[in-house]
């Protein structure tokens, strides 16, 4: 099928690369013209594993190309999918303005019937939104019919995911566009689910909310553990264990972070109070979460007494191993409230280092985790990297000024650390 992605971000790219694997004729646009430009170069502007490599071999099978030109491309596309970004607005809204951007510039380039997809995600009932903007400014005689198809992959393992979705939801408002959707995704193992265009809507923000009332419950917890003795990864592997409950999603740390967790909470609270239902439950989600990053300084200061002046080696700036992201990322929150008590941060990252300097343009980079922690009165790790995994405690110790490690993420062993000389914190953990 001839399929057309209008956004070429983390969504747009997997989406189109894996989309083209399955033997679809795809062409990604987007309004970034350097990012059109580093593509149609070879280039890959996000980190993202098994990405690379992927499009490279669809390109080379001239199944992807790219472009900058929404309307051109989207006329003859039998599918086209918007992947744009859908930020929160200072209102705590979500942002559709590039959403409705691309639907009006679809519409105008539509030549026959297509299907014009969500995949952003977006709060409940934007599809009728998105189908009465495109209808002003179709062609007389084009018709069209608006879905949502939401995107369920994980950032760090998005091309798996994208190739076996553990669920494909299509939200179709007829037949016609059901039929064409099966289509593109004829062959895949992964369950479909057919539904109208608001369930499938609801269902992404749903699925979101819920993974993250999972982490704020474990959080909570987990905080409960550190007055009482209890050890939290016990007891979520206790929790775990019962199938209703499943193993997933219940580790305690830092909290959650990330372009897609905070920001799809708050828009679903939104949306909910602007049909009459206050979702309080999302608002203590979001609070435990705004919390749990708070007391990781907290538990820096218990064992330092004053930050201020103190120097402290920042481990891990993406929100999440794997990933370059660091949209909403906790280490960059975290990095911001220990400047504000007046310490001096160094931070390692191994692939993000650039895109916060872009945020933080005066944080301090060390080119490795040592030359971060050199001098340092602690070290806080908030991204669990595996090569982090590996360090050497009494290389570490060494280097340091004073001994303490706060770990976030709860990655390495209390014992170990502790056998090294370090005071050792982490979360829920005695
Ligand atoms: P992104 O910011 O990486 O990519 C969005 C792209 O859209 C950018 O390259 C931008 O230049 C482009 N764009 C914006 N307006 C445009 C327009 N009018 N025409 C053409 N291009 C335009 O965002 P992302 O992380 O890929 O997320 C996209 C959507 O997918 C969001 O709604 C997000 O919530 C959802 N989502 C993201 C993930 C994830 O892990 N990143 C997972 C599931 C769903």
């Amino acid at each position: 099928m001839r399929v057309t992605v209008v956004g070429a971000g983390y969504v747009g790219l997997v989406t189109g690369a894996t989309l083209a694997e399955r033997g679809h004729d795809v062409t990604c646009v987007d309004s970034d013209l350097p990012k059109v430009r580093m593509l149609e170069a070879g280039g890959v502007p996000i980190h993202e594993p098994g990405l690379p490599e992927l499009i490279a071999a669809v390109r080379k099978s001239g199944r992807l190309g790219f472009g900058a030109d929404v309307a051109a491309s989207a006329g003859g596309a039998e599918v086209v999918m918007m992947t744009v970004g859908t930020p929160t607005d200072p209102q705590g809204r979500a942002d559709l303005s590039s959403v409705e951007a691309a639907a009006r510039t679809i519409a105008t380039g539509l030549e026959g019937y297509a299907v014009v997809v969500e995949k952003s995600t977006v709060p409940v009932r934007t599809g009728d939104r998105v189908r009465r903007t495109m209808e002003r400014n179709v062609k007389p005689g084009v018709e069209f019919d608006v879905a949502s198809n939401p995107e369920f992959l994980r950032e760090g393992t998005a091309v798996e995911d994208a190739r076996k979705p553990s669920r494909i939801v299509l939200g179709v408002p007829n037949a016609r566009a059901e039929k064409v959707l099966r289509r593109l995704y004829e062959g895949s193992e992964s369950p479909i689910l057919v539904t109208n265009v608001e369930t499938a809507e609801m269902i992404k923000h749903a699925s979101n909310a819920f993974l993250a009332t999972k982490i704020s419950f474990v959080n909570a917890v987990a905080r409960l553990c550190e007055k009482s003795g209890a050890n939290v990864e016990e007891v979520a592997r206790g929790m775990g264990l019962d199938p209703r409950i499943g193993a997933q999603f219940l580790r305690a740390g830092v909290g959650y972070g990330g372009s897609c967790f905070a920001k799809d909470l708050e828009a679903f609270a939104d949306i909910a109070s602007q049909l009459g239902y206050e979702f309080r439950l999302l608002r203590e989600v979001q609070a435990v979460n705004r919390e749990q990053r708070a007391h990781v300084v907290d538990l820096l200061r218990q064992e330092l007494w004053v930050l201020r002046e103190k120097r402290v080696a920042l481990l891990g700036l993406a929100f999440k191993p794997d990933t370059d992201d660091i949209r909403d990322a906790p280490a960059l929150d975290v990095a911001q409230r220990l400047r504000a008590e007046g310490a001096t941060v160094r931070a390692h990252d191994p692939v993000a280092g650039a895109k916060a300097k872009a945020i933080l343009p005066d944080l301090d980079l060390a080119p490795d985790p040592y030359a971060a922690a050199e001098g340092a009165d602690a070290l806080v790790l908030v991204t669990e990297w595996p090569a982090y995994k590996a360090l050497d405690f009494t290389r570490l110790r060494k280097v340091m000024r004073q001994p303490v490690i706060v770990d976030a993420r709860n990655l390495w062993d209390p014992a170990a650390a502790r056998a090294a000389g370090f005071h050792y914190r982490s979360i829920g953990r005695p």
